[in-house]
């Protein structure tokens, strides 16, 4: 049986943060809770004779987002009329690039779960407005045009991707790179970022593009990665039995878990795009692109390589810490707090991370806890000075991200101070192993693992304060003298 492998191909697009729409002054407003209707005016409302202004901040958005992307600015770029009617688009057109979008020729470096990365071609980026949103209830359509005209950008990236998890690498880093940029919260619950898959399978082997169909409704990167394995199951399923994949646009239910046809796709002739009259052509000059480009925060790529050979992490913290900026600048904060970078690494992607599973916390929620990174940074600091062990900064950890404090405050009230005092421990291992004569002997016998139990029986006698590599060399010391 011949087998088939996946062609995917990604379309995301992403609201750009400006203050006011792309070709009007109104607000951009959250339109997940800002009252229906209020940042509207005459050009986003589709009056006759309103004429669009391009959005200066916009484009330089769009232009970081492209040279991020490693792609060619051409010199100039055009919008276009794409005609469709819906009641979410008063115009009757969307204002779109088509023929001359501002950026094209790029790639983006994805991170897939075995540690490999692997390039993936940018098609072209270009500018366009967002549509409003429709409600339905009890048999009417409510129409809110809050986001009509929110400047979108629209990513499409090459047929690169071979598997749903390369396309869900995909988002998961670009997104990132534009959370990192400041362009877009990459919040996909409140609809800033959408990503629509296209999908199409073959035999293994063959470089033919067979017959594709196109996902929309993806409103997490789990219905990405859900809806992209499912459409190549179903495709090489009608392929395997004899049929032919018909191309469309499918939807995602996320209720039942399937896609379903929406539409007998279209051709990009139904659009009827031409260059969009109202408007200027974009002239893009080099002076721009080179300020633009010198102006660019360090991107995740850049971050991951410099945590790796300045702060000598290893690869794998370096890009779960880069992989949120949030979570990356909570790091940085701790190393200019002071804390050593390998230890900080050690307990944010360890413990701190299990803290806010525990809580359903997102990682990108790291800003607002109530461990400060100067606190993190305080805590490593007095596990390395031997202040406290790493049993009692694990425990203040807890409380700390709980409660709030400061972290050689609570030492201070709450006698957490290490004990390393010789004769102390000495003592209390002595204890220990008179205490339990049994284990003593089935140790000295061969069974290495119960110097485990002693071990514990030890820190428990000292509240667990005691100096664990003292302890443990005390014990092998105290177990060899009475063999
Ligand atoms: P349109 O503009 O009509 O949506 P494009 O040709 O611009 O279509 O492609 C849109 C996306 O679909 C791109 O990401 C592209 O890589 C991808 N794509 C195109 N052909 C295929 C195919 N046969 N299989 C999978 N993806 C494809
Ligand atoms: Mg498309
Ligand atoms: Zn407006």
């Amino acid at each position: 049986m011949t087998a088939y492998e996946p062609v995917i191909g990604l379309e995301v697009h992403a609201e750009l943060e400006t203050r006011s729409k792309m070709f009007c002054g109104c607000a951009v407003v959250d339109s997940t809770t800002g009252e229906p209707n209020r940042a509207v005016c005459p050009v986003c409302l589709g009056m006759p004779g309103a004429l669009p202004v391009i959005n200066r901040q916009a484009v330089e958005f769009a232009l970081m987002v492209g040279l991020a992307l490693h792609c060619e600015i051409p010199a100039f770029n055009q919008f276009a009329r794409k005609s469709y009617f819906y009641p979410d688009l008063p115009k009757g057109y969307q204002i779109s690039q088509f023929e001359y979008p501002l950026a094209i020729n790029g790639w983006l470096d994805i991170d897939l779960p075995d540690g490999s990365t692997k390039r993936i071609g940018i098609r072209r980026a270009h500018l366009e407005e967002d549509a409003g949103k429709l409600t339905h209830v009890n048999g009417h359509s409510l129409v809110d045009l809050n986001r009509a005209g929110v400047p979108l950008l629209e990513i499409v990236s090459e047929a690169d991707m071979r598997s749903a998890e390369e396309a869900e690498a995909y988002a998961r880093k670009l997104r990132t790179i534009l959370q990192y940029l400041g362009v877009n919260s990459g919040d996909m619950s409140k609809g800033v970022l959408r990503f629509e898959s296209n999908v199409s399978v073959r035999p293994v082997g063959s470089d033919e593009l067979r017959t594709r169909t196109e996902i929309k409704n993806l409103n997490s990167i789990r219905a990405l990665t859900r809806g992209t394995e499912y459409e190549i199951a179903r495709q090489t399923k009608v392929w395997e039995s004899g049929g032919e994949v018909q191309q469309a646009t499918m939807g995602w239910d996320e209720a039942r878990q399937v896609t379903v046809v929406q539409r007998v796709k279209e051709s990009s002739d139904d659009y009827r795009y031409f260059p969009e009259p109202d408007l200027p052509i974009v002239e893009i000059s080099r002076e721009w692109v080179d300020r633009v480009r010198a102006a660019l925060p360090e991107l995740p790529d850049a971050k991951e390589t410099r945590f790796i050979e300045a702060l000598g992490l290893t690869r794998y913290d370096a890009a779960v810490l880069v992989a949120e900026r949030a979570v990356a600048e909570y790091f940085e904060a701790a190393v200019q707090a002071g804390g050593d970078p390998k230890q900080v690494a050690n307990y944010l992607t360890g413990d701190l991370f299990r803290l806010m599973n525990q809580e359903g916390r997102e990682r990108e929620e790291i800003g607002g806890i109530k461990l400060t990174p100067q606190a993190l940074a305080k805590l490593v600091t007095l596990v390395q000075q031997g202040t406290i062990n790493h049993g009692v900064a694990k425990q203040l950890m807890e409380s700390i991200y709980a409660e709030g404090g400061d972290p050689a405050a609570l030492v201070e009230q709450r006698g957490l101070a290490q004990v390393s005092d010789e004769s102390v421990l000495s003592e209390a291992v002595a204890a220990a192993l008179d205490e339990n004569p049994d284990e003593v002997a089935r140790y000295l016998a061969g069974e290495d693992k119960l110097i485990q139990f002693l071990m514990g029986k030890v820190m428990r006698a000292l509240r667990g304060k005691g100096d664990a590599q003292a302890i443990q060399r005390l014990l092998a010391e105290q177990l060899e003298a009475r063999r």
